[in-house]
């Protein structure tokens, strides 16, 4: 089907997977067989063995490459395995530039992992492109982006990265996990391989761990579709429909979460008890402007900062709409703490290095009612303004 007319909203509905091939199913089949028969001694059929591909997979491996402007799509049974993955295209003495705010599961892997087999690293701010062009090596080969980055929503230029990374002929990676590609697709703006943690916004309901890759260059999709298969880290199919169907309301979804969110980033602006807002919806963020120049959106995360720990805590058990967890991009709104969560093995020193203090919480917005959203901040936060001087 030739959608490509139809603007992402639509195509995440009427897409070739609208209905199944041979029943008119309004809903991708499982396919549960691990193996497939072949009809010729001689001449195999599409499948063989599900770890190198299913049916349910390929629609859910489809989709995705389709809505990032990819030409194909690698399902994963997490977020890490997708970017684990994708690092095996790496090789012993090569070097790893990478953003210092990287997601915690991925820092383990550079740190603990990859530097076991030979790859080297160096973290750098990806907030300033100086530190990229100054940082790159004659071995490095690959750049990893995350923008906007975790927990303070750091603002990479991906196109200046781009440029840098074709000028010295090496990859760039990008984790879209916080955007997905209803608000910024990094393969248009040229970057190699897009990873996604499905977990989050894409399947949206905080009910199955996934991940997704997507390239466009023909050569670089053959190598990662056979460390795919090689590593096997390959997505069930129960989770790829969870992860499919979370993909209909994806637009809707976020939409919705990220008008909030912007409600709540001025409101927490304003608020006397909040010391710092990140979020890059407000003009005052300082990656605003690069980011609205390669995204349609802000995103429905943000985080504040509160005077410390205390007041933290106070806040917190008094809320009473969102879940107090790890994880993002589910329908509830989630309150998470960095400090003692996401960023708990980081020293102290290193997460007051990244805006990570003791006061900082990080907020995904979900499905709820702005208002009362908004209301319930309110009162929680009450509870620590009182005594507050007003000037
Ligand atoms: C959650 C997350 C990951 C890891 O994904 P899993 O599905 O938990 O393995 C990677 N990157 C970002 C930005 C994430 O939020």
């Amino acid at each position: 089907m030739n959608n490509q007319k139809w603007t992402l909203e639509t195509r995440l509905i009427h897409n070739q997977w609208k209905t199944d091939g041979t029943t008119g199913a309004v809903s991708v089949p499982i396919q549960h067989a691990s193996t497939f028969h072949q009809a010729s001694f001689d001449q195999f059929g599409e499948y063989d063995y599900s770890r190198s591909g299913t049916p349910t997979r390929k629609a859910l491996e489809e989709t995705i490459a389709e809505l990032e402007g990819g030409t194909r799509g690698f399902a994963f049974s997490s977020g890490m395995a997708a970017i684990s993955t994708a690092f095996l295209l790496l090789s012993q003495g090569d070097h790893l530039l990478i953003t210092k705010d990287v997601y915690g599961g991925t820092y383990r892997m550079v740190t603990n992992v990859l530097s076991r087999y030979g790859i080297e690293h160096t973290f750098v701010d990806m907030t300033d492109l100086n530190q990229i062009a100054l940082n790159i090596k004659e071995n490095t080969k690959v750049i990893y982006l995350e923008t906007p980055s975790n927990p303070t929503l750091g603002i990479t230029d991906v196109r200046g990265v781009v440029k840098l990374a074709k000028a010295h002929g090496c990859l760039t990676f990008l984790d879209n996990t916080f955007m997905t590609p209803a608000l910024q697709r990094p393969l248009e703006l040229g970057v190699d391989v897009v990873l996604h943690s499905a977990t989050k916004f894409l399947s949206g309901h905080s009910d199955v761990l996934s991940g997704l890759a997507v390239v466009k260059d023909e050569k670089l999709a053959e190598d990662l579709g056979k460390l795919q298969n090689s590593f096997g880290a390959v997505l069930g199919v129960h989770d790829c429909w969870l992860v499919l169907r979370g993909l209909k309301t994806l637009q809707v979804r976020l939409e919705k979460a990220s008008k909030t969110a912007r409600q709540l980033a001025e409101f927490f602006t304003k608020h006397h008890a909040v010391k710092q807002v990140y979020y890059p919806g407000l003009s005052s963020h300082p990656g605003a402007q690069v980011h609205k120049h390669q995204s349609n959106g802000a995103g429905a995360v943000l985080s504040f900062e509160l005077a410390d720990a205390e007041a933290v805590k106070k806040v917190v058990e008094n809320m009473t709409i969102p879940v107090f967890a790890v994880s993002l991009g589910g329908v509830e709104s989630i309150l998470s703490y960095p400090a003692k969560m996401s960023h708990a093995a980081m020293p102290k020193e290193e997460r007051l290095k990244r805006g990570i203090s003791d006061g900082l919480l990080r907020l995904s917005v979900g499905m709820e009612h702005a208002d009362d959203l908004q209301k319930d901040f309110s009162e929680a936060l009450q509870t620590i303004s009182e005594g507050v001087v007003h000037l």
